[in-house]
């Protein structure tokens, strides 16, 4: 079988789903690896490096699609909200495709997946089990964004994080709140702790408090009853309006005393809750300034433009999107690590393993013979439940 690579086509995205170390791991499990001529260019990836492995180099797009058994994206349609249709045509029965899809995005956009009658295996619905933990790309993306949250909100912000002493007098070192201690929060919280910052952190899962601890943070404790918010998977379960109305009347003071805010707070299949209002906003000092990681999921600021940078009142808020991308080389690494982990699982004897054989195959498998098949993506998108053949 020849897994294929076509070059990333969403505006700004510089990723490429596998790098030329992982083309011999795939190799030994049977499997070929063809890219589109310049895939992995933005990513510091060069077409030779790719040959050296025993890559082919395809001329196009077209080809790949053509030539291919497996097609492996970063941002497959779905996550590519802007020109991902263009591949819909390109897909072929029978042909397998892998990567973000945004599955609980739109039943719209699945049903147009599935219709191509491509065997679709998104990303984000990886389970969270230490088997699948080396394809959680979830997970890797978050960590990266997470990182380079820091080093923008560093970069816009008028101070400097760490305390400094000086012969001219002492500078007090930046306060960062990062609100939502998930993968991209603790990452987010270590990155900031080795600038210097003092940092508070906060989220709605009780088990993030020891951890948001262990990095040297202080836990912003917050009197709510949040026993149940957490679900089996690890993920925060969505809350009612008059919670979050709570939680944004108590975190109302802990924002004014930030200089910068984090926010990563996302409830899967939702709409990511407004945690920060227009009057928190008004409520810092000019000059302070918000990262919103959620905005593209609608944003945890009332004030984000998602994909924009913007000042309100005297606070810059920034809303880009896709943060991962800005950072190829690595995420570009661990994200060829996680498919090729995934892939070496889901191929044998050259051969695709039933669904029913893996927990991961299963839970990832989104459409396949021209349908959505995933339950918990009929379920969430507000599907009917397939009928399940008998005899
Ligand atoms: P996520 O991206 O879905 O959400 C980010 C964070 O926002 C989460 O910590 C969530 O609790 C928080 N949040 C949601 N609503 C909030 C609110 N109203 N206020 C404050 N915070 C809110 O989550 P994630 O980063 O992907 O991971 C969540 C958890 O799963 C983490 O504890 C992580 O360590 C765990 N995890 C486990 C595995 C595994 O077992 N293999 C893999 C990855 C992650």
């Amino acid at each position: 079988m020849i897994v294929g690579v076509p070059k990333e086509i969403y505006p700004g995205e510089r990723r490429v789903a596998l790098t030329p170390v992982v083309v011999p791991m795939l190799a030994k499990a049977g499997l070929e690896v063809a890219i589109e001529a310049g895939a992995g260019t933005e990513a510091g990836y060069p077409d030779a490096q790719y040959q050296d492995k025993g890559a082919k180099v395809l001329p196009d797009r077209a080809a790949v699609f053509a030539q291919c058994d497996i097609i492996v994206q970063v941002l497959c349609y779905g996550a590519n909200d802007k020109n991902g249709a263009n591949d819909l045509g390109l897909m072929r029965r029978g042909q397998l495709l892998v990567g973000f899809m945004r599955p609980l995005g739109s039943a719209e956009t699945v049903q147009q997946l599935a219709q191509t009658g491509v065997t679709a295996f998104a990303v984000e619905l990886m389970p969270r089990t230490t088997r699948a933990q080396s394809m959680d790309a979830l997970s890797s993306m978050a960590s990266i964004a997470g990182y380079k949250a820091v080093l923008i909100v560093a970069n816009t912000l008028p101070r400097i994080f760490p305390m400094l002493t000086t012969a001219a007098g002492t500078i007090t070192p930046s306060r960062v709140l990062v609100i939502g201690a998930g993968v991209a929060g603790l990452q987010a919280i270590a990155t900031a702790k080795r600038l210097g910052a003092v940092i508070s952190a906060y989220d709605v899962r009780p088990a993030a408090k020891e951890q948001v601890q262990s990095l040297g943070a202080r836990f912003v404790e917050l009197p709510l009853e949040t026993q149940d918010a957490q679900d089996a998977r690890g993920y925060a379960k969505a809350q009612d309006e008059a919670f979050y109305a709570k939680q944004r009347e108590l975190l109302g003071r802990v924002v004014a005393e930030s200089d910068a805010v984090i926010t990563t707070a996302v409830v899967p299949g939702k709409k990511a809750p407004v945690l920060v209002t227009a009057d928190m906003v008004k409520g810092m000092a000019p000059g302070s300034v918000i990262l919103d990681l959620a905005a593209e999921r609608g944003g945890n600021c009332e004030l984000t433009k998602p994909g924009e940078t913007v000042v309100q009142h005297g606070v810059t808020l920034i809303g880009t999107i896709n943060l991962a991308a800005g950072v190829p080389h690595h995420a570009s690494q661990t994200y060829a690590r996680n498919l090729t982990s995934f892939l070496v699982n889901l191929v044998k004897d050259g051969k695709v393993r039933p669904a029913e054989s893996d927990d991961i195959i299963r839970d990832t498998l989104l459409t396949q013979n021209g349908e959505v098949v995933n339950a918990r993506v009929r379920e969430s998108l507000g599907m009917p439940a397939l009928a399940v053949v008998s005899g």
